[in-house]
């Protein structure tokens, strides 16, 4: 028998000590928030956060540790009521999901099976693959098809451009890099395009005048008949295009590029199509917009967030290509120490980094998984109908109101109005406006968010909530009202 003194070293872990302690404040946890969420509705949609508050972020870096229950009393105090609100019925800012308690429980489980999703035979690799199925069944991608869950979609356009890059003309750019290339390599979007598709162009060496923006219709899509010309002129000097980007559902307004015409040109000069479908993709499950959203399923490659439009926690995001070895050879690279082996933990399905930029994977995948089990394809369905629609009465309320007005089309799910009176110029009505958005946050009312359109600032909706109620949306035009009528009585703004 060994009979060294083991027994005298105290070795850590990072477990409790008290489990049982750990397993109660668990226990508490997962009440507290089925609470706050159960009853968000009656919480303000924002809250400002006091000096005190910020000032408790200022403590320096914990030497020794502190009991679970204050660290969790601190969570409660300082945190969990000036949360950021996405969670809230009348929260319409940006474009941001809201969760949902199923997918807040499976991050838990996700992350208390802690795997990394990159490689090795394991059931979360399974799932992770499961839920990449899916996104191509729902965006009518072939089975052949691949891609790859990442945190957002600004991540998955990147992903996109450089497998679009690296295709490009079939010469080894991953080899020898963009210099070995004679000619400027460039790609096409609209200039409504959301910023990270232009810093994806930065971050894949094309500068930020390797992207042709091309202008748009009084309807937000992008003027084709431009791009193509300028397309021509481009090939004419030399240069080298090689990708168009097109837009199912702009961030500002919602608008569709469209999609069969830019397809159609991609083809006749090989251009690789990519879409950036962050949240308009998903209106490709309703039978309303088929028609504008097919050209979707031709794409080469397709962005879209999974925590938009479909409402999944925080972040996961999924990028498809259409063909898988464009995709591969665009990321593929396999070092000793990620070998893959016949049996045993390290066989099984091909490593997830030979399709993207990360290694290191979480379970984003669950909750995904668990999502679109609870609910089924159908339910979302609905409810993007259901947000599209509550657009369209908010659009009414709108009209019907007496110092509201529209100022874009209504085409999906995004509004954009501003209160108007007729002596105030733009430079005053966007004072005022802007004055009207701080007020519905800082009294809690609602959180929509702005847009500036053509140089008008104009308050904007953008409805991914699967909270909200047409009653949220009557209470936003009413304050709206309000709060504009009383900015002016104050005279805080005046005529000119
Ligand atoms: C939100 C958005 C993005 C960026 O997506 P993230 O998930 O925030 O990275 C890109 N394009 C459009 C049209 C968007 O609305």
């Amino acid at each position: 028998m060994d009979t060294k003194a083991t027994s005298s070293i105290v070795e850590k872990s990072l477990d409790p000590q008290d489990w049982d302690e750990m397993r109660a404040l668990g226990h508490q946890m997962v009440d507290d928030m089925m609470d706050y969420l159960q009853t968000i509705s009656q919480q303000p949609s924002w809250k400002p956060m006091p000096l005190e508050v910020k000032e408790f972020f200022e403590e320096r870096l914990p030497e020794s540790g502190q009991p679970i229950a204050e660290i969790y009393r601190d969570f409660q105090h300082y945190i969990l009521p000036y949360n950021k609100g996405n969670v809230h019925p009348r929260f319409w800012a940006w474009v941001q999901g809201t969760g949902t308690p199923l997918g807040a429980l499976a991050d838990f489980l996700a992350s208390s099976l802690n795997p990394n999703v990159t490689i090795g035979e394991h059931a979360p690799m399974y799932v992770d693959r499961q839920v990449v199925n899916w996104c191509k069944q729902l965006m009518g991608f072939p089975e052949n098809a691949t891609g790859i869950l990442v945190s957002g979609a600004s991540m998955a356009n990147i992903t996109a451009l450089i497998a679009a890059r690296n295709h490009f003309d079939k010469r080894n750019i991953r080899k020898h890099g963009l210099q070995s290339i004679e000619g400027k390599l460039l790609m096409y979007c609209s200039s409504e395009t959301h910023s990270c598709v232009q810093k994806a162009a930065e971050a894949i060496g094309l500068g930020s005048d390797g992207v042709r923006k091309v202008s748009v219709d009084a309807d937000y899509r992008m003027n084709v008949d431009e791009l193509e010309a300028q397309i021509k002129s481009d090939l004419a000097a030399g240069n080298l295009p090689f990708c168009v980007v097109a837009n199912a559902g702009t961030v500002n307004t919602g608008s569709i590029d469209p999609m069969a015409r830019i397809a159609a040109i991609c083809k006749e000069y090989s251009l690789w199509f990519h879409v950036d479908g962050a949240f308009g993709a998903l209106a490709k499950l309703l039978p309303e917009y088929e028609t504008e959203l097919a050209p979707l399923a031709e794409a080469d490659s397709l962005a879209f967030d999974l925590h938009k439009w479909m409402y999944i926690n925080y972040e996961v995001a999924c990028c498809l290509i259409r063909d898988a070895s464009a995709h591969r050879e665009a990321f593929a690279i396999v070092p000793n120490y990620l070998m893959s082996h016949d049996r045993g933990l390290a066989s099984g399905l091909e490593p997830v980094n030979n399709y993207g930029m990360e290694l290191s994977r979480g379970f984003k995948a669950l909750k995904v998984w668990m999502s679109i089990k609870e609910h089924g394809i159908n339910t979302y369905r609905d409810l993007i109908r259901q947000n599209i629609s509550q657009c369209q009465y908010l659009a009414e309320l709108i009209q019907d109101s007496t110092h509201l007005e529209l100022k874009a089309p209504v085409l999906m799910n995004i509004v954009c109005f501003r209160f108007t009176v007729s002596d105030l110029d733009t430079g005053k009505l966007n004072n005022l406006n802007k004055e009207i958005l701080m007020h519905l946050h800082e009294q809690g009312i609602a959180s929509p968010s702005n847009a500036v359109l053509n140089g008008e600032y104009v308050i904007r909706v953008a409805n991914t909530n699967h909270r909200s109620t047409r009653a949220d949306f009557e209470a936003l035009v009413q304050a709206c009202e309000e709060i504009g009528s009383k900015i002016l009585k104050s005279s805080q703004i005046k005529p000119a």
